[in-house]
């Protein structure tokens, strides 16, 4: 073995360089000079039809005027467990707007065949305990996923507390009430004194900026808005029997093109999968829920389980990996790995090395045709992208009605009337599936679909033009009363409930002390907000180092990691940390970082 050579388990000795070359290389050729702008996002002013719901339920109702104490904006798990933890906090005044039909946020948009969560669902679906349920499997379905966030609903009375099939179109903050003024897509008129606002990381759909797309005669759709009428089937089937004729085509082979591909490669005639960078693709082994399992479950459980996921994947020691799945042991690697020096450094990059060789062997051990197999080998470290797991995708490419086209990188080059052009070639369709993934983290008007008016009719889209500014990602200087939950300069991790149940208790924390207080406003002091700013770019560093030779995604900003990027990123201290300087915040009476009014 010479210098640059190291142990992989699977494959024997890896060649280091090689590999960092090889890596480069994939990068250089995805690399675009448009970056995020190479896609076209999907929003009410453009390409509208891709966001029809197709579960709306026509709700008929008159405009309401109505003063609340809280109102929460977003109806996922983030804004249900805000409006719980309220309640349980004495909070009772609560309204909660969402422009779905009815709870579940990601789940209820997400009903495409295969959904599921590849966070293990013990710990991703919230307040099980509260519920008294306990999911079916190991990843749970998207379908039942729906069903607990219903359960929640139901249980906490919070369907009484809703308005589906609404739109927040403005938010004004009026100082000498103290309120903030809201009109909504119906014609509410609503006055609140606290505003939550939890728009979910995922709120527009996107599509590929080509040529084409809307020349397309055939049927196409958004996977986060299935098309059922026209495949069959309904959500949580594996059956698409209208397909049984139809040629289909995927774009897209991230983790939602993983769950769908299976599914449509049972079912269709034919299927064409366009792929431009493929995903990892690690065990998934769910399983269903083991009654002994169940049965050994002590209150608590719900809440030992996450802490214990969050401290394996953070790296700490632990003395038993409650979840033990792919997530845990990969990232317990890896994160373990995390000094700065550049020996920990190197030694990190050997381990993903390893990592991958392991996942590039499970592709040769499962794909039949060599060429094939080489195309569905991904050359990233693992975190440049959101890891796959999954058992069925790989072996849908030994069907022969399925079909990778590998555009090595390109992307497809446009689409036709009749169908896709990649390498050059046409491919007909009857159908096409846009599996092309979400905006992520963009300003927040765009996310939210209007601009925040704060204090002296400042725009929050001004203040952040430069980048955010927030105290804890969750306050900002000039907007009173008002916190966003998953929201950049917040801590993050694979299992994003995690977070919500610890932002969803500071809030309604924060809100309880303001009433019993008779506080009127609050927000951001400047120095605050520089401060928290400061601790966010530290990580600048880390991130630069983590993520500069990484192969294009949205999670580094398609390749190209920018101070302002770093900015508006997430807080990288980890959520053990941050939930700690949250939980240090709430025992200091003075509440620090916040001027009170
Ligand atoms: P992604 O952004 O991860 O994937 C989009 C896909 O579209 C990529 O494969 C991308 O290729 C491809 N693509 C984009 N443009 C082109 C083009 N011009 N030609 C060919 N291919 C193109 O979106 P997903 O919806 O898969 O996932 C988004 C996120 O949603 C996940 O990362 C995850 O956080 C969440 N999610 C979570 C699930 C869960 O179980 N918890 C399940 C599903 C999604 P390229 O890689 O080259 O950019």
């Amino acid at each position: 073995m010479d210098d640059t050579s190291a142990e992989g388990p699977a494959n024997g000795p890896i060649d280091v360089e090689a590999l960092k070359q090889k890596y480069q290389q994939e990068r250089e050729k995805r690399m675009l000079a448009n970056g995020r702008e190479q896609y076209r996002v999907v929003d009410a002013g453009h390409a509208a039809e891709f966001l029809e719901d197709p579960h709306a339920q026509g709700i008929q109702r008159d405009p309401r005027t109505q003063d609340v104490e809280v109102l929460v904006i977003g109806g996922g798990f983030g804004g249900m467990l805000t409006a719980v933890r309220l309640q349980e906090a004495g909070i009772d005044d609560i309204l909660i707007v969402d422009r779905a039909g009815d709870f579940g946020g990601t789940w209820y948009w997400n009903r495409y065949p295969g959904v599921q969560c590849d966070i293990e669902s013990y710990i991703y679906v919230p307040l099980l305990e509260e519920i008294g349920k306990v999911p079916s499997r190991k990843y749970a379905a998207g379908g039942e996923i729906l069903g607990y966030a219903q359960a929640i609903g139901r249980r906490f009375g919070l369907y009484d507390k809703a308005l589906f099939e609404t739109t927040v179109t403005a938010m004004v903050w009026n100082d000498a009430d103290a309120r903030w003024e809201l009109s909504t897509s119906r014609g509410d008129k609503i006055r609140a004194r606290f505003v939550c606002i939890s728009p979910g990381p995922f709120p527009w759909p996107k599509l590929p900026g080509i040529e084409g797309i809307e020349s397309f005669k055939g049927k196409s759709f958004h996977t986060s808005r299935w098309d059922y009428d026209y495949t069959g089937g309904e959500p949580g089937s594996d059956l698409l029997d209208k397909l049984g004729d139809k040629t289909v085509g995927v774009i897209g082979t991230g983790a939602t093109g993983l769950q769908c591909i299976p599914v449509l490669g049972r079912n269709a005639k034919q299927l064409y999968v366009f792929q431009r960078t493929p995903s990892t693709v690690g065990v998934r082994d769910n399983q269903p829920t083991d009654p002994d399992f169940v049965a050994s479950l002590k209150p608590g459980w719900q809440r030992e389980r996450m802490d214990n996921f969050n401290a394996t994947i953070s790296g700490r020691p632990v003395d038993v990996d409650m979840v033990n799945d792919c997530w845990s042991r990969a990232l317990s690697l890896l994160n373990g790995l995390s000094g700065d020096d550049p020996e920990t450094i190197e030694k990190r990059q050997i381990a993903d090395f390893q990592t991958l060789e392991d996942l590039r062997a499970r592709v040769d051990a499962v794909i039949d045709d060599p060429e094939t197999a080489k195309s569905l080998k991904p050359w990233y470290n693992l975190m440049c992208k959101r890891p796959g797991f999954h058992d069925e995708y790989l072996p849908t490419f030994n069907r022969p009605n399925v079909t990778l086209v590998d555009t090595e990188g390109n992307g497809i080059d446009r689409i036709t009337e009749n169908g896709v052009v990649a390498n050059g070639r046409e491919y007909p369709l009857d159908c096409l599936v846009y599996a092309t993934g979400f905006e992520f983290m963009s300003q927040i008007d765009h996310r939210m679909g209007f601009d925040i008016i704060g204090r002296d009719g400042r725009k929050l889209s001004e203040l952040w033009r430069s980048g955010y500014a927030s105290l804890f990602g969750l306050h900002m200087h000039g907007f009173p009363n008002c916190f966003i939950l998953g929201n950049a300069q917040q801590a993050i991790t694979p299992n994003f409930t995690y977070l919500h149940m610890e932002l969803s208790r500071h809030i309604a924390f924060i809100v309880a002390q303001a009433k019993a207080r008779g506080i009127r406003a609050m927000e951001a002091t400047p120095a605050a907000t520089a401060a928290w700013v400061d601790k966010v770019m530290a990580f600048g560093p880390t991130r630069q180092r983590l993520q500069k030779d990484c192969t294009p995604s949205y999670i580094n900003n398609e390749g190209q990691v920018t101070d302002l990027d770093i900015r508006n990123g997430f807080y990288l201290g980890g959520a053990t940390a941050y939930n700690q300087m949250l939980a240090e915040w709430r025992a200091d009476e003075t509440m620090p970082g916040l001027e009170i009014r």
